[in-house]
């Protein structure tokens, strides 16, 4: 950015920035005790994020902070960035030669990819939108060539995110741009259909069941994007999906899926859930538990739901006792362990392609294609002593837990 460089330790950084997130209270939580240690390491900080439109809030806590700035507000940070760390003459950032991808703050092998920003769902427990505003697609062309750039820059995993990828272009109502000298349509099959040429992994998150995704399954059956979708399903109760306003609660998801794995058998799908929302009876809860069984979900992230200010999800009656909540959550958890644990079992003895993260003395850690960085599970190449990070290798799974896997490797 600007030819600023990134620090990797709050010693070395003349300024921090602290990316924050309103969206829960945790979160929140979070975001204010991220501040906090910047503050205490270094103290020249820099707060940007959804939560900075509670400026006050932030004050409060810490009052010190230099400055504050809301989501998308990429010019005033890159400003407040200028004037708390101003240039150094000798090295002028601006009049530097720079790589024109600037920065990414993901390593160097991996890179998120934002095709969106904002969303047009109402989801009763959910403030995105109010913070966010509705969607705004970037025309598929601009993504294209950024994907490109950071390929060539070193990048062999693209992830694609947005608050609902499975949306895009419709407020650009799906028009044509140009890229490599042709057209390229702007909505999900255009865009993956460019990103498939790129030869790296292209992991797509924050997808949501609507017929339309269909139309991508067969391009992971080929392999041209890795089969896997992060699908946010929340609740496996309709009356329950009604009381959130899901988009897509209408569909029938589990005939989806299955029509999904016979096009892409392999094909792996992550999601995360709610438990405990307004209304959730015992019977809902097990219609969640059924939906879960019958879906074999690879990978569940699972919540206790809490009031956000803000949210409409707060006015519903029939709250759900915080015991209850921790008991359907351990409940879940436990019933999804055994799928995940079966899934993972089932690749003893085969080979996964893996790319690693990083390197030790005690082997080499990476992903399979299975595998999103930081939510996901891992691969442990026992003997991956000399391998660098961003290698692409195969290995034999010779072990496997609940969640990650490990195995030496072949070829
Ligand atoms: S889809 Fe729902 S949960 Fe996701 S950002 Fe939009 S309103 Fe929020």
């Amino acid at each position: 950015m600007d030819g600023y460089q990134i620090s990797p330790t709050y010693d070395g950084a003349d300024v921090v920035v602290v990316n924050t997130c309103g969206f829960i209270d945790s979160a929140r939580d979070e975001s204010l005790g991220a501040i906090g240690e910047a503050m205490n390491a270094n103290g020249r900080v820099i707060v940007t994020g959804c939560l900075g439109v509670q400026a006050d809030l932030i004050r409060e806590a810490h009052p010190d902070v230099l400055a504050v700035t809301g989501p998308q507000q990429y010019e005033q940070v890159v400003a407040a960035v200028h004037e708390s760390a101003p240039i150094d003459e000798a090295h002028n950032p601006f009049t530097d030669l720079l790589p024109p991808q600037g920065i990414k703050l993901t390593p160097r092998h991996y890179a998120y990819l934002k095709i969106s920003e904002g969303c047009n769902h109402k989801c009763t427990f959910c403030i995105i939108p109010s913070m966010r505003g509705r969607l705004v697609s970037r025309h598929a062309g601009e993504i294209l060539r950024e994907a490109e750039q950071l390929v060539s820059s070193g990048v062999r995993e693209l992830l694609v995110i947005s608050q609902d990828t499975s949306a895009y272009g419709v407020d650009l109502k799906y028009s044509g741009d140009f890229w490599r000298d042709r057209l390229v349509t702007s909505n999900l099959k255009g865009l993956a259909e460019g990103l498939a040429e790129l030869g790296v992994w292209v992991r797509l998150h924050y997808v949501y069941p609507y017929p339309h995704v269909d139309q991508i399954i067969p391009l992971m059956a080929e392999r041209k994007l890795l089969p896997y979708l992060d699908i946010p399903f929340q609740h496996g109760s309709a009356k329950i999906l009604k009381l959130m306003k899901r988009p897509a609660a209408a569909e029938n998801t589990l005939a989806r899926i299955k029509a999904w794995r016979e096009i892409c058998p392999d094909l792996t799908l992550r999601s995360t859930f709610i438990v405990g929302f307004p209304g959730e009876t015992e019977e809902d809860f097990q219609q969640l538990l059924d939906f879960a069984g019958e879906a074999e979900l690879d990978r569940v992230g699972c919540f206790r739901y809490s009031d956000v200010d803000g949210a409409r999800a707060n006015a519903l009656p029939d709250a759900v006792p915080e015991e209850v909540k921790r008991e359907r959550e351990q409940r879940f958890m436990e019933f999804q362990a055994e799928i995940s644990r079966g899934k993972l079992q089932g690749k003893v003895g085969t080979r996964q392609e893996v790319l690693i993260d990083s390197v030790d003395e005690q082997g080499a850690i990476g992903r399979s294609w299975a595998d999103a960085p930081e939510i996901d599970g891992l691969v442990y190449v026992t003997d991956g002593q000399d391998l660098r990070p961003g290698d692409w290798v195969n290995v034999e799974i010779d072990e496997a837990d609940e969640y990650d896997l490990s195995g030496r490797l072949v070829g």
